[in-house]
């Protein structure tokens, strides 16, 4: 079987075709056909009514492309639900039902950030791991208990890489911002900065801001991008770490746009290692928003039935993860 996976959330117009069989596992190996095309605003951040423009101009050529692809029929057509911009993905929604309805096949209705997690599980083969997300809007901790994926800690303020994209903007670098701190940091040294975790929440208004006045006040941008990195980074990892001990869990997935950090990626690797607990970080194209994800999230629901009429398809700009209830897994919860 085919299932076409749509993704337009924010910045990514994206559409992928998976192939699968029903009634196998899926197959890790098996790689979704991925077509994108992101949104790169002229000055600042991300602006929602220019992204749901480029959004409804991009989407009908990435979907076509990935039509092209299949070598076959499509059986079922995988959108993004929420969480994210209600204009994006009003658009996203409304393509992938009239699809649906001109294709006559089912529709399936994804959790954005449990896509960005179970594409982690799926190419890791994890059984139930801790799932630290790591995306532009969100920062959060997912771990599987009794039929859900239950958030165990989160930003209490902004997702962390909007956080970074909020100082580079300050600083006058274009869109996206995280790249840029991260190679500017490569030069940095150390300078103080505000540290703020409350148990498996944490913060980073407050971090940003102070990293703005040392900025202001003169302190090198090379040492400022270290130290956001430094600090945003060891919060992290210290809440990935005590949700790990928590849970009893020993396996982490790392998922989000973020996640194609180094100096991220290699504090948790060192966590787990020192703790013996295995780590997976998905490679650079399925961190980053991307239809993939949901064609392969997409297939797992619709193996276990989860699909949504279309009277019954609305997008939630809010949906959280522990909102979605989690029918496709048959293993025992964390
Ligand atoms: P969400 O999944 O919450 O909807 P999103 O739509 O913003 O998030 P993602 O693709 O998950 O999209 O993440 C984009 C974010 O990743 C941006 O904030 C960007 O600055 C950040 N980012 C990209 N590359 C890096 C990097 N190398 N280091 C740090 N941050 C990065």
């Amino acid at each position: 079987m085919r299932i076409l996976g749509i993704e337009g959330t924010a910045w990514a117009a994206s559409a992928a075709v998976y192939r699968f069989d029903p009634d196998a596992p899926l197959d890790a190996d098996a790689d979704p056909f991925i077509e994108t095309d992101a949104y790169q605003p002229e000055s600042g951040g991300l602006h929602p009514r220019e992204a749901a423009e480029h959004m409804g101009e991009a989407i009908p050529a990435v979907i076509e492309a990935a039509l092209d692809a299949a070598d076959g029929p499509i059986d079922a057509v995988a959108f993004s639900r929420g969480p994210g911009l209600g204009p994006c993905l009003r658009i996203v929604g409304t393509a992938a039902r009239a699809l649906a309805g001109t294709l006559d096949v089912p529709l399936v209705g994804v959790n954005h950030m449990i896509a960005h997690l179970e594409i982690g599980r799926h190419g890791s083969g994890f059984d139930s791991p801790v799932c630290l997300n790591a995306s532009g809007a969100n920062a959060h901790l997912l771990g599987y208990h009794d039929g859900r994926y239950r958030v165990l800690g989160e930003t209490m303020d902004t997702g962390v890489g909007n956080a970074l994209d909020k100082f580079t903007r300050h600083v006058g670098w274009s869109h996206p911002g995280g790249p840029k701190v991260e190679a500017a940091a490569a030069d940095g040294e150390y300078v103080d900065l505000p540290y703020v975790v409350k148990g498996m929440d944490f913060s980073f208004s407050g971090l940003m801001s102070a990293a703005k006045d040392a900025y202001d006040e003169g302190a090198p941008v090379e040492d400022v991008c270290f130290s956001l990195q430094e600090t945003t980074f060891a919060m992290l990892t210290e809440v990935a770490e005590r949700a790990l001990s928590l849970t009893g869990a020993d396996e982490l997935v790392l998922g989000g746009g973020v996640g194609q950090n180094d100096r991220l990626r290699e504090m948790l690797t060192t966590m787990c290692a020192d703790r013996d607990a295995a780590f997976y970080a998905p490679e650079p194209r399925f961190l980053r928003d991307n239809a993939g994800m949901i064609a392969v999230l997409g297939a797992k629901m619709y193996a276990a039935g989860e699909t949504v009429a279309i009277e019954d398809s609305a997008v939630d700009p809010n949906f959280r993860p522990d909102a979605a209830a989690v029918t496709w897994r048959d293993d025992e919860s964390v």
